[in-house]
């Protein structure tokens, strides 16, 4: 027993520095990690090919012996050749490398090559020849067992280390490694789901005793990493990692807070009495689970979900007033200072009347404005401070601050997400999404947190027609356009914005505003509005657009969250194929606000692909954005979907949380299921049985954390 699993990859024959520390860029330090390291292909190395009965372009692998080498330039187009002539005891082959000269320095007489490519029809070679293929040189005899002869495992390269380098580095480390593995898994979960031993699994995912090609199906399986073996890392993987959050909220039960924040009856009619309308039976709900939240000795640390206008800000409200009412302070940060400014007016509009203070603060607040809200925040006069990230300012002070919403929050960096929270002595959290989030990624992304899920919408909303047009289109799209702003409605019109490309884009919607202004006639005002303007020029457009000076909007995705203008009734979206489903489902619910029936019009580009109009398709079908959003996550792959920018998606090294969601969802059954029994068999010490596990998970998956 050479070996454990801890053993630093160094250690191994054939590691050295340079080796280990390119290893070390993909998270490959001790052996353990390298056996994470999965092939990501297979190939068949049982059946070789007699080189006599080779035919052109099949893919084929044979093995012979180097017996010519050579290298030089064709006299015409100047490509630099290196070949090489391969002999079998049937006939011989020639093998052509274009382009790698250099290959001259690696082949040599007489040593046995394993070659695996399509021959083709080569002219120069009067006969068949390979082009390109891939290459083994066999060293040894251990090698032939391990390269060759057998079902082999194919690697990505890390940094210079080839897929054979790192073929042998793995093998090196199954032979030195003891014959039994600690096996993270417990042992019930591991009886439960059939699970093979750890060790024979590592060794069946690198080298495999299927009988490769000749039982199809296994080897399907095999390629596709759905064996037994391959699940059991999954599994593995996954249960892992929502044991990590289970342990975190667990964590943080242990915390009791300071504060009390009672449910009192005066409380109840207050909040009962604050709305014009009555709460959905989803806001209900959800309503009673952030109460029993904040009523708790714990805190709260909750993700809302919710579609576009099904009443998250509503809720939040109330749970604030509850807050209020227990001698607290809240805060609501927003984004963006139009949408910053829309909830302070939405919010005042409510309370007015009542006793509770609201105040506005970002950035374009300044002098006295600015000296009175800090002020009125600091001395407690300010209930509710509603704002952007000014919010998180050094001189930002309150005198109680309880509890803190977040509106929209992924688009906030990870650093002022938990600045804010620095603010207060440990506050609740809300953290609430118009972007509905498929449930795989959220128990990935927000593992730790409570979800409440808002999924119906308000009676009375008008619905919203999604229609997909084309260019050819185009008249009839500004006629109907026309026809909507005669009838006293108002549209937008959006056009893709990369910030990239920001000015070339630009021109284009600049261009395109005078062409809208063309089109629907003097009587009507288009106004641009875009995300380099300044918050003030900004919100004067939105002004005037919500008192119906401005008619037609076009903008750029600035208006993707949030902005409520009850008169909008048309969307036109140019280029929808550059957008992510989710996204125009965001913009669509920017219409259909008000009483009027909402339209919004797909306009394609003239390159749309057939998948291109397939996925639009689904949105003139259906409005469930949960339902879109999970469509979005297949196609774009949850990096995309997120948003690459500090997205906090963990790397898994075996796990697709799209591909295997079910698992994803059943792992985080088990972990949560193990804890529970863990901490109920020793209540004193269970918690601190986890610690060493507990550090390195958060470590290893690099996590942030709400609260
Ligand atoms: P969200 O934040 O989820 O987009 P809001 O809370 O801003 O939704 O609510 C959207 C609109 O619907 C607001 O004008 C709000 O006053 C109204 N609204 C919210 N809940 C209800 C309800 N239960 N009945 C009627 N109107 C509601
Ligand atoms: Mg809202």
């Amino acid at each position: 027993m050479l070996f454990t699993l801890d053993t630093p990859v160094l250690e191994l024959k054939g590691i050295g520095i340079k080796r280990s520390e390119m290893l070390s860029q993909v998270r490959i330090h001790n052996l353990e990690d390298l056996l994470k390291y999965k092939p990501v292909r297979y190939e068949d190395r049982t059946r070789f090919e007699k080189i006599a009965h080779l035919k052109a372009d099949q893919q084929v692998l044979i093995e012979g012996i180097v017996s010519v080498t050579g290298r030089y330039t064709t006299p015409m187009k100047r490509m630099r050749i290196f070949e090489m002539v391969v002999e079998d005891e049937s006939g011989s082959l020639p093998v052509k490398f274009f382009n790698q000269p250099y290959l001259d320095r690696l082949f040599k007489q007489n040593q046995t090559v394993i070659l695996y490519g399509i021959p083709r029809l080569d002219d120069y070679s009067d006969g068949i020849a390979l082009h390109n293929p891939e290459y083994e040189i066999l060293s040894s005899q251990s090698d032939k067992k391990l390269h060759t002869g057998r079902v082999v495992p194919i690697y990505k390269k890390v940094g210079r280390l080839t897929s054979r380098m790192l073929r042998q580095a793995i093998f090196q480390s199954l032979e030195g490694l003891p014959h039994k593995l600690k096996d993270p898994l417990p042992e019930s979960v591991v009886a439960k789901y059939q699970f093979p031993d750890r060790r024979k699994a590592f060794q069946e995912i690198h080298f495999s005793t299927s009988t490769g090609t000749r039982n199809p199906t296994d080897f399907q399986a095999l390629q596709l990493h759905q064996t037994v073996f391959h699940q059991r890392f999954i599994f593995e993987e996954f249960f892992l990692f929502q044991l990590g959050f289970q342990l975190s909220r667990e964590d943080r039960k242990r915390v009791s807070k300071h504060r009390r924040i009672e449910m009192k009856d005066r409380v109840r009619e207050t909040i009962d009495s604050m709305l014009p309308f009555s709460l959905t039976s989803a806001q209900e709900r959800v309503l009673e689970e952030m109460e029993a939240d904040l009523c708790s000795p714990h805190l709260m640390n909750r993700l809302l979900q919710g579609d576009v206008g099904s009443g998250k800000t509503v809720v939040a409200l109330q749970a604030m007033i509850l807050v209020f009412e227990n001698g607290y302070q809240a805060v609501l940060m927003a984004p963006t200072e139009i949408l910053a400014q829309q909830h302070f007016q939405t919010i005042r509009r409510l309370l007015e009347g009542t006793r509770y203070r609201v105040a506005f603060l970002t950035g374009s607040v300044k002098g006295k404005n600015r000296a009175t809200v800090l002020q009125g925040m600091r001395t407690g006069e300010v209930d509710l401070v509603v704002g952007t990230h000014a919010l998180i300012e050094k001189e930002v002070e309150f005198r109680e601050l309880a509890l803190v919403v977040i509106d929209e929050q992924h688009r906030f960096g990870v650093l002022q997400r938990s600045r804010l929270m620095g603010k207060g002595a440990q506050p609740e959290t809300l953290v609430m999404t118009a972007t509905p989030i498929p449930r795989s990624l959220a128990l990935t992304l927000y593992g730790d947190l409570d979800v409440s899920i808002l999924d119906e919408l308000p009676p009375g909303r008008p619905s919203v027609k999604t229609i997909l047009r084309g260019e050819t289109n185009r008249q009839e799209v500004y006629a109907t356009v026309h026809a909507q702003l005669r009838e006293g409605r108002q549209a937008f019109v959006v056009y893709p914005l990369v910030e990239k490309s920001e000015k070339i884009d630009l021109k284009d919607a600049t261009k395109m505003t005078r062409h809208w202004q063309q089109q629907v006639g003097p009587e009507f005002t288009v106004r641009l509005i875009h995300g380099r303007l300044g918050a003030d020029e900004k919100s004067a457009l939105m002004e005037q657009f919500r008192d119906g000076k401005v008619h037609v909007l076009v903008s750029t995705t600035v208006i993707e969250v949030g902005i409520d203008v009850a008169n909008a009734a048309m969307m036109v979206v140019e280029h929808p194929e550059r957008f992510g489903l989710s996204q125009l489902h965001q913009l669509r619910g920017r219409i259909g606000r008000g009483k009027h029936p909402g339209l919004c019009v797909l306009l394609v580009g003239a390159s749309v692909t057939p998948q291109g109009v397939q996925r639009l398709d689904m949105m003139c079908e259906t409005r469930d954005g949960f339902r879109i959003a999970e469509k979005d996550l297949e196609i774009r792959g949850p990096g995309e979907f997120v948003g690459t920018r500090q997205s906090g998606l963990p790397e898994f090294f075996f796990g697709d949380i799209v591909r295997h969601r079910e698992q994803l969802e059943r792992a985080r059954e088990e972990a949560t299921e193990y804890l529970r029994e863990s901490l109920e068999s020793s209540p004193d010490s269970g918690f601190e049985l986890f610690s060493d596990f507990f550090a390195w998970w958060k470590e290893h998956f690099k996590l942030y954390h709400v609260g």
